[in-house]
């Protein structure tokens, strides 16, 4: 075959044949691979490892450490909502990274389409989140970096399995530790880790911050805390935990999601609810809604 890009390692045009672009994130592009001779379909990350200018200020992009950490943590999981690496081609200045594939999109793009969810919709796709991020929590995982993009849909349908993925950012916590690395995407950025600026510690409290961002989201179809609102700054609105249910959008919605944000959007990191608290939350104890998800 001709056209196949020669710049390709050999280890990964002997196995797959890279396709389409899928999607592009901060750590580089991702595209479709299928494998020679079966064809079955993978996603493939393409990390470059090579240092890269950004704002006229010279940046690490990405050091072998890291990437090497994000490997051997995805390597490691597996759970049906946690997207599965299939493979890692690593080479001297690119990271081959072949996952799962999914196809139905980012949660983000699912939600700007539609405005919002309904809120049995909401809760399924949220239950899977929880579930998923519980796994991870009891792996010693933090995520860290929760938020719609980072949340894969199986299918088109309403009622789709969902996948977490892109763990970049995410490094192997104990039950106490704390983190010191200041990362994460404002918007969905915990209280806590603003508030220190990378100099105190916090923990896996960050990805239950950032779940109550994502489920208000999915459910009032705008975020809680944004630039467009006049009166107070977005670091403010954040370390205040203050967000504006709007009557226009949240009049329909019931009194058990309202309570399950405000208990997941809650200031001190020891007070906020844990995934296992939001999972016995009474909005989540829908008998029918947990047997579709565990289908
Ligand atoms: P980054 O670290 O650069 O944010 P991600 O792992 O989040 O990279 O991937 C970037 C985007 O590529 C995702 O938001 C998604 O749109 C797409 N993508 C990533 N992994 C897959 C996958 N396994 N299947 C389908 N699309 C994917
Ligand atoms: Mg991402």
């Amino acid at each position: 075959n001709g056209n196949e890009d020669m710049s390709l390692p050999e280890e990964l045009r002997r196995k797959y044949t890279l396709s389409r672009f899928l999607g592009k994130g901060a750590c580089g592009e991702v595209r479709l691979a299928f494998t020679k001779g079966t064809c079955h379909k993978f996603a493939v990350k393409i990390v470059s490892k090579k240092v890269f200018t950004m704002g006229g200020r010279n940046q690490r992009a990405l050091d072998p450490e890291r990437i090497f950490g994000e490997v051997q943590i995805m390597k490691g999981l597996k759970h049906p909502c946690i997207i599965k690496i299939e493979d890692v081609i690593d080479t001297e200045d690119t990271l081959y990274i072949v996952l799962e594939l999914v196809e139905g999109g980012e949660l983000f793009d699912r939600v700007v389409s539609l405005g919002r969810f309904t809120e049995p919709v909401a809760k399924l796709l949220f239950y899977q989140m929880l579930v998923a991020v519980k796994y991870l929590h009891e792996q010693g995982i933090t995520h860290r970096d929760l938020k719609p993009e980072n949340v894969l849909l199986g299918s088109d349908d309403m009622e789709t399995i969902i996948k977490v993925t892109d763990f970049g950012l995410s490094k192997f916590v104990g039950e106490n530790s704390l983190m010191k690395t200041l990362c994460g995407t404002p918007s969905y950025l915990a209280p806590e880790v603003l508030r220190t600026a990378g100099m105190g510690g916090y923990t896996k409290a960050v990805d239950c911050w950032s779940l109550g961002v994502i489920l208000f989201v999915c459910l009032g179809g705008y975020p809680p805390f944004t630039d467009e609102r006049k009166d107070m700054k977005l670091e403010e609105q954040i370390i205040r935990g203050s967000y504006q249910l709007h009557e226009k959008y949240w009049r329909g919605i019931s009194d058990d999601a309202k309570d399950l944000i405000k208990k997941l959007l809650t200031v001190d990191p020891k007070k906020r609810f844990t995934v296992t608290q939001a999972l016995n939350h009474p909005w989540l104890k829908d008998q029918e809604m947990t047997a579709k998800a565990n289908k």
